[in-house]
């Protein structure tokens, strides 16, 4: 894209939209990567994921969800057991309090039930703007942004929003796309963000964005640099996109940790 006049409202609408259809192309798997199966399991994942990935949660809530499976059950819960189980996921003091918490909260002011509005959830124990819009739309089907760090650092590589604050953002960039994207938006950003577009090194030069990205060149453009840095089990495919040879990516890119 050229940088020599400034981008209008609306062509900076056209360009979000368009970055919209390329990475639908580029992530069809794209999903909320914390297992769960009902909303207070999710509620519980999301609050497990502060500070920790999304994979070692899931290894720690197989057990944890078949040993607590209602709100009462954590309120009731023994302090000790329920630290021992979550410990792998860090700071396990400070979560173990705040399920236990829940736990009550949901007991004595919602039946025992997670519920479905925002303003609700965010009143809760451990569960900001962030976790509430995760919970409503992956549980509730209630369409949500989620700003979490990857979607705040495309975003503003992407130069679709000069805001800085998480709330801003998501009203920023909620208002370039339809409602009705929002919760499959903000998985498909987190993905590129985990798999493609780095913090420190984004793979520029493998990039399905590269001709919509302002940013571009913050990372290697040459293909065989880039092709290096791609992560995930579809890391050939995304490769293969842009056109590259799979076989540039290394074999453990594919079973390499997403952040
Ligand atoms: S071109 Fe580079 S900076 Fe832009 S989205 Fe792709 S990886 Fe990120």
């Amino acid at each position: 894209m050229t940088t020599r006049t400034p981008e209008t409202d609306l062509g900076r609408t056209r360009r979000a939209r368009r970055i919209g259809r390329v990475l639908t192309e580029t992530h069809p798997d794209a999903h909320c990567e914390l297992d769960h199966s009902n909303a207070l399991e999710l509620a519980v994942a999301t609050i497990l994921s502060a500070q920790c990935t999304d994979k070692k949660v899931n290894e720690v809530t197989p057990k944890l969800f078949a040993r607590y499976r209602t709100a009462a059950d954590y309120a009731g819960a023994d302090r000790a057991e329920l630290e021992e189980l979550i410990r792998p996921t860090g700071f396990y003091r400070n979560k173990t309090s705040s399920l236990i918490n829940l736990g009550r909260e949901l007991c004595e002011r919602y039946d025992g039930e997670v519920p479905g509005k925002l303003a609700d959830l965010v009143t809760l124990p451990g569960i900001g703007r962030k976790t509430a819009n995760v919970i409503l739309g992956n549980a509730f089907g209630v369409p949500g942004i989620t700003v979490d760090t990857h979607f705040q650092r495309l975003v503003q590589r992407w130069r679709l929003t000069g805001e800085t604050d998480p709330v801003k953002i998501e009203h920023a960039i909620g208002a370039l796309y339809p409602k009705r994207d929002w919760t499959m938006l903000s998985h498909r950003i987190i993905f590129h963000g985990r798999r493609v577009c780095h913090a420190r090194k984004p793979a520029c030069g493998a990039c399905t964005l590269a001709k919509l990205c302002p940013a571009y060149g913050t990372g290697p453009t040459d293909p065989v640099a880039a092709a290096k840095l791609l992560k995930g089990p579809r890391a050939r495919d995304l490769a293969a996109a842009v056109g590259l040879d799979p076989d540039l990516v290394p074999q453990q890119a594919a079973a390499a940790d997403v952040p």
